[in-house]
């Protein structure tokens, strides 16, 4: 389901393995379309459309969360009365595309996260104001991504406010947390329960937009251990089959878990280039049945983001960097180039991991 970058760097996995991939989504000339995937180009909501792209394949998984419930529901009815296999669950996603289920969900794991408070009633709504801590963030509770539908209030007052002006109560509010790094986990589980995982990375945001991914993050063992320790967790909690990414905020010796994507992540490309399986290569074996890898050998990689206002195909910049054989550039193949659209990539996997793109601004 869907035919963005995730989907197109799924396809470039898995048609060299032999498969054939299909993507279904209304985006005609897609990223995966364009390297050899084949396009079903039609509404979510298409219910005849979606079940003769369903008859067609043999396994089906998901490049994002914000599946519209139509869709997920006619997913549901026909994998029960199919051999399809569906991997993550479709109860995986809908916990993933809920914020408050998300969190409730690593609060039942055992995995801490900041206070949070839903505020789906008008009763929430005068509640939550007196019970909230300060500075605190109000955030729409489903379709959220790189930061859009967050209002961050500083007080009591402010957070009235921002309330007051809410068309539609299915929001939630959460405590903000000083965090000092940002850092995630790449991790996939197969059938049998066994588990793959990379160390985890620390990520830089810009604009609430992932910017770098440092791989591995060199984090003090004690807590690798930790974030490697939640992931796990989330993933037996939820009987979770596949790929997903898991974030966190860290501040000295506190973690706090904040979100999980039900897929393949952006702070996981940094895979493609560490000379080993990719996380695309693992969203596939955990789909299809093949075999778990032994290990992950680990090699330092890291990515920066090309959003719309960096794509600069002919810039200096651009050309001095491919003459260096330790960058990879991966671009998407979307002919638009909007700000903040996610245009593609870079992989450094030289000897100075650290400072690879410390003069690019
Ligand atoms: P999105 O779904 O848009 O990625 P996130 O919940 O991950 O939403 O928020 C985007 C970014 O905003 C986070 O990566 C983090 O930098 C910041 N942020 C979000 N929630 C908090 C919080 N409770 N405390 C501190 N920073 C936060
Ligand atoms: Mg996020």
């Amino acid at each position: 389901m869907g035919s963005g970058q995730l989907a197109r760097m799924f396809a470039l996995e898995a048609i060299p393995n032999g498969y054939e991939v299909s993507v279904y989504s209304p985006e005609q000339n897609s990223p995966a379309g364009g390297v050899g995937a084949k396009e079903f180009v039609f509404d979510y909501e298409d219910k005849d459309a979606l079940l003769s792209f369903l008859r067609s394949i043999d396994a089906l998984t998901f490049e994002f969360e914000n599946i519209p419930d139509f869709a997920l529901s006619t997913i549901e009815d026909f994998e029960r009365n199919s051999d399809l296999i569906v991997r993550p669950s479709t109860s995986c996603i809908r916990i993933a595309q809920n914020r408050w289920k998300e969190k409730s969900a690593f609060r039942e794991a055992g995995i801490p996260t900041v206070n949070f408070f839903s505020v789906f009633t008008e009763q929430d709504k005068n509640d939550v104001p007196k019970k909230v801590g300060y500075p605190c963030i109000l955030k729409t509770n489903t379709m959220g991504y790189d930061g859009k539908g967050q209002v961050k209030c500083k007080s009591e007052d402010e957070l009235i406010t921002a309330l007051s002006s809410l068309k539609e109560l299915n929001h939630i509010v959460e405590e903000f947390f000083p965090f000092t790094s940002e850092a995630s986990v790449i991790f996939a589980r197969f059938q049998d329960g066994t588990i793959s995982h990379y160390r985890p990375s620390l990520n830089i945001h810009k604009n609430h937009i992932l910017d770098l991914t440092f791989h591995p993050g060199n984090f003090p063992s004690m807590i690798e251990t930790k974030l490697v320790d939640y992931a796990k967790k989330l993933a037996e909690k939820i009987d979770y089959i596949g790929v997903f990414g898991i974030e966190f905020f860290i501040k000295e010796d506190r973690i706090l878990c904040n979100e999980f994507a039900p897929r393949p992540h952006n702070s996981g490309h940094f895979s493609q280039d560490s000379g080993s399986l990719s996380q695309f290569s693992l969203q596939l074996r955990t789909l299809c049945n093949l075999p778990a890898p032994t290990e992950i050998p680990v090699r330092p990689v890291t990515m920066k983001n090309i959003l719309g206002e960096d794509y600069k195909p002919e810039s200096k910049l651009w050309m001095e960097t491919l003459k260096n054989p330790h960058f990879r550039l991966h671009l998407y193949g979307k002919t638009e180039a909007r700000k903040g659209r996610k245009m593609g990539h870079w992989n450094y996997s030289g000897p100075k991991p650290e400072s690879a793109f410390e003069h690019w601004e």
